[in-house]
């Protein structure tokens, strides 16, 4: 094998010459246009409604969107047709109701708005029905039982909270309507359905006990949500080169790298030119899609990189970390990049999480407006609300820990969740030495209920830099901690659709809210004072959740014996994770929140637990691939080049004895690869052989077939540190995270 024909060394002559792309930024006249001016152009957004439509639609519509309440449908044609007109304005053809099916992506079909009218002449159409409603054939979606493919199909329809918007692509345009995908009698058969649901409930509870402690006139109950996002950029000629990695975003074999991210070098470092112009150009698309990136910059990994937005109503920052993930992916590739949202594509380094930073915020016509409900105030008042809330939370995450857990176990983030720098898989909330005190101070009895009014200021403005300043390390080793005005949900993975993990946190905290205000109803009858009863009430909560709270480094092996002393589930595996979708406080959490039929649940149970057998599955076979096509041929194709090297100096009369040891150890080295190949078949097949028990099947690839395939790993890592640079096939681990 000559260095010319080895396509590693090729891929590195290809990517040293690039050179980087730059984007123009929108300019009139030859001036540079500030970002405001155009944010938003690809969207539909309030903007653009009031600029468009007739003012009283506009008011149906915006106040439909701003209480989250449904779309009187007999706007929709005037809607439909000024949408219409906006999108052939901007060169748009086409439409498509987007949706979110369990794949965890997006889905869209499209249609031209191309029709004919009465004396047969192409007209463009673009009815209110269109708009509304759409039915794709969309029965190959997973449903987990739901719906056979034989039944009646499903249909999507337009989720007007969420700005449609115009997609461009290979120099098209088509118009984007945000929708949820629902069977013939509702069944939810999305992601978005549930999370919407979710939304409304948690809404409707927290008006209630808003009204109950006398803060009235409020009109909805908002989740806000800010979606940091972690993600790889390596060139997309290493990728390509990589079967694992274009198959399912992980590298499957790899030898680490002599320097990873010991120095601690990368993390806030500059960003590389070519990622750097890759990453605006994403943000610059993001911006005329009305998504507010504002933070970027480069985390601990090498070549790992972070990108954050102002936060958004849940249920439109959902919609949006999708288009991140798809305009990341797909502006990438414009530079010669490609980006990786998956949780661990590189062992021994770090994986890439994604932040849900997540709180609820009041609408109102009064100066509740726009209140935080889980950042503390200034007055006793402000506090006590704070308190009740942050109660609730911890009360739901508490009793729900495992169901948390089940939201976020996906076969990637299984390899990052207790591995390194990532939340272990054990659920608890941190909350800083400020807050920790004044919620041990309460539960212990140091502040009477009867004082209420002390207890509240000793939670004043004073300790509120307290709460801030304990952004430190240990924060950010747990799984769901407080920071400062918001709770952060760090365990969720990557490149997980953060509906369902969304979803699961809303319908426990829902439910808390609720038995928080009964508590709190019965209390009242009782107590002189309502911000005694609520101490009351707050003070039960915090001694029943003391075990979830916990303030100490999550990383350490002692917390994992202090959980388990605690009584807090340590689910490693994704299988026994997702089982906790099926226990009866789940089930019981979504009979009385409405948020999930037990059959809709289940489907969730069983469409994930699917997924997870088919990951593992596709990893399977192609790490088989990996290791007959490339790994193994390159280590025959070294042992010839060795023999051969040895007969020649031995029949020139040298001492080869140095080679034949070199060839014998890597003969060894096959060997052993050969005989774990051997076994990794045998699981694989048997593994086929389960398919119609899913359960069965799923543990024993989470046993059986994940131990194979690192034993596998392991004998290729040997022999990728012992064959020659030009006869092995792959980018190495060096080559594609340093970038040249
Ligand atoms: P931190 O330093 O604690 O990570 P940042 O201010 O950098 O906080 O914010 C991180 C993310 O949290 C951003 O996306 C931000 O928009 C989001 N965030 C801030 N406040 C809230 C809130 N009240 N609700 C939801 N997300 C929020
Ligand atoms: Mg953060």
């Amino acid at each position: 094998m000559s260095n010319n024909n080895n396509s590693r060394i090729s891929a590195m002559r290809e990517i040293t010459h690039r050179p980087v792309r730059i984007t123009k930024r929108p300019e009139a006249d030859g001036v540079v246009l500030p970002t405001s001016s155009w944010y938003g152009v690809n969207t539909f957004g309030i903007r653009q409604m009031r600029q468009k439509l007739p003012k009283d639609v506009y008011k149906k519509l915006s106040s439909s969107i701003r209480l989250g309440k449904k779309l009187d449908s007999e706007i929709a044609p005037v809607v439909a047709q000024v949408i219409k007109e906006w999108g052939i304005s901007h060169g748009v053809t086409h439409f498509t109701h987007w949706f979110q099916p369990q794949t965890g992506l997006t889905a869209e079909k499209h249609d031209a708005f191309l029709n004919f009218d009465e004396n047969h002449l192409p007209i463009e159409s673009f009815t209110g029905e269109q708009l509304i409603q759409s039915e794709p054939d969309a029965s190959s979606f997973p449903s987990g039982g739901l719906r056979a493919t034989w039944e009646a199909r499903g249909y999507t329809a337009w989720n007007p909270a969420s700005p449609v918007f115009i997609s461009e692509t290979g120099g098209v345009k088509y118009l984007c309507i945000p929708s949820v995908f629902i069977g013939y009698n509702g069944e939810a058969l999305d992601e978005m359905t549930p999370l919407l649901r979710s939304s409304d409930v948690l809404s409707h509870r927290a008006m209630e006990l808003l009204e109950l402690i006398g803060d009235k006139g409020v009109l909805r109950v908002n989740t806000t949500l800010g979606v940091e996002q972690e993600f790889f950029i390596i060139d997309r000629a290493h990728f390509a080169l990589r079967p694992d990695l274009v198959m399912g975003n992980r590298s499957l074999i790899g030898a680490p790298p002599p320097r990873g991210q010991q120095l601690e070098d990368h993390y806030f470092g500059g960003i590389p030119e070519r990622v750097q112009a890759c990453i605006s150009e994403v943000e610059q698309e993001l911006y005329k899609l009305g998504v507010p990136i504002v933070t970027r910059h480069n985390e601990v990994a090498p070549s790992q990189f972070e990108m954050a937005p102002i936060f958004e109503d849940s249920d439109i920052a959902v919609d949006h970390n999708h288009l991140v993930m798809s305009v990341l992916r797909k502006v990438a590739l414009r530079h010669g990049l490609q980006a990786i949202v998956h949780e661990k594509p590189f062992a021994g380094v770090n994986g890439s999480g994604k932040h849900c930073n997540w709180s609820m915020s009041v609408t109102s016509d009064n100066e509740l407006a726009g209140t935080n409900l889980l950042k503390p105030g200034k007055t006793p008042h402000q506090n006590v609300r704070f308190l009740l809330f942050l109660a609730a939370v911890l009360k739901g995450v508490h009793k729900h820990a495992g169901l948390l857990r089940a939201g976020i176990a996906t076969s990637g983030n299984e390899h990052r969740l207790g591995a390194n720098e990532a939340p272990p898989a054990i659920i608890s909330a941190f909350l800083g030495s400020g807050l920790t005190q004044v919620i041990e101070d309460i539960a212990g009895g140091k502040t009477s209920p009867r004082n209420a009014e002390q207890a509240m200021l000793k939670l004043g403005v004073a300790k509120l830099p307290e709460v801030e300043q304990d952004n430190t390390d240990r924060n950010r080793t747990s799984p769901f901690a407080f920071t400062g005005a918001k709770f952060e949900f760090r365990a969720v993975g990557g490149s997980q659709s953060i509906a369902f993990p969304v979803m699961l946190l809303q319908a426990a905290v829902a439910e808390a809210i609720g038995e928080v205000t009964d508590e709190l109803r019965k209390e009242m009858k009782g107590e002189a004072s309502t911000d005694d009863a609520i101490l009351k009430v707050v003070r039960k909560a915090f001694k029943e959740t003391s075990a979830v709270r916990f303030e100490g480094n999550n990383y350490s092996d002692e917390w994992v014996v202090e959980a388990a002393r605690r009584g807090l589930l340590n689910l490693r595996r994704t299988p026994e994770a997702l089982a906790q979708l099926l226990t009866d406080s789940a089930k019981a959490l979504f009979k009385n929140t409405h948020i999930l039929t037990e059959v809709e649940l289940e489907s969730r149970y069983h469409v994930r637990l699917e997924r997870y057998v088919k990951d593992i599955l596709i990893e399977l076979h192609t790490l088989q691939q990996m290791v007959d096509t490339q790994v193994l041929p390159a280590s025959y194709a070294y042992m010839g080049q060795l023999s051969g090297t040895a007969g020649q100096g031995a029949s020139a009369g040298i001492n080869v004895q140095p080679i034949v040891d070199a060839a014998n150890a890597t003969s060894k080295l096959i060997a052993t690869l050969q005989k774990k190949r051997a076994e990794m078949a045998k699981t694989i097949a048997k593994a086929e052989h389960m398919h119609d028990d899913l359960s069965a099947q799923a543990v024993y690839l989470t046993s059986t077939g994940c131990e194979i395939m690192g034993e596998v790993r392991e004998a290729c890592d040997a022999l990728e540190l012992s064959i020659a640079d030009e006869f092995w096939p792959l980018p190495r681990y060096r080559e594609m995270l340093f970038p040249v």
